[in-house]
């Protein structure tokens, strides 16, 4: 068993579509093993994606997270990590295949409905930024 780190963005979470994207996990396969909404600021949102401070779209990334709640879940199952990320569809909602979260949610490249993690050491660290170990049952 394979955990993973899901987010429902500010967008998706605005167009009120959480449960949606919840039972596309389910149907999949996949179990929430943790979950909360919450508010990010600034600071923790551009803690979360470290990763990409020196990218240009960092700025912007960052504020969008903060705009609105979003909901952080830990998902499990076989394969959770590629399941999740092939569930959600392309980061550019242009290029996601039919029938993918990004898909039929995401309104551009930058609001795109929901972050996955993308190997297992982000998994690692992402799941650890958002939940204590007694929180993932
Ligand atoms: P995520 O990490 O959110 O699951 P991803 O792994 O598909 O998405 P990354 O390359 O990690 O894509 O980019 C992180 C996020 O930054 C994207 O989901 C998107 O919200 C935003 N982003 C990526 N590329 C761009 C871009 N060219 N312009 C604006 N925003 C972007
Ligand atoms: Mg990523």
């Amino acid at each position: 068993m394979e955990q993973t780190l899901s987010i429902i963005k500010p967008d998706a979470v605005q167009k009120n579509v959480i449960g949606e994207i919840i039972s596309r996990f389910e149907q999949n396969g996949l179990r929430i093993a943790a979950m909360k909404r919450i508010q990010l600021s600034k600071r923790e949102a551009e803690g979360f994606y470290y990763v990409h401070k020196d990218r240009p779209f960092f700025d912007s990334l960052t504020t969008f997270m903060t705009e609105g709640p979003i909901v952080v879940m830990v998902l499990e199952g076989e394969d959770a990590i590629a399941k999740n990320r092939a569930i959600m569809g392309a980061t550019n909602p242009e290029n996601a295949e039919p029938g993918t979260i990004r898909k039929d949610f995401a309104e551009s490249i930058e609001r795109n409905a929901v972050h996955g993690s993308d190997s297992a050491e982000s998994a690692a660290f992402e799941i650890l930024f958002f939940f204590a170990g007694m929180e993932i049952r």
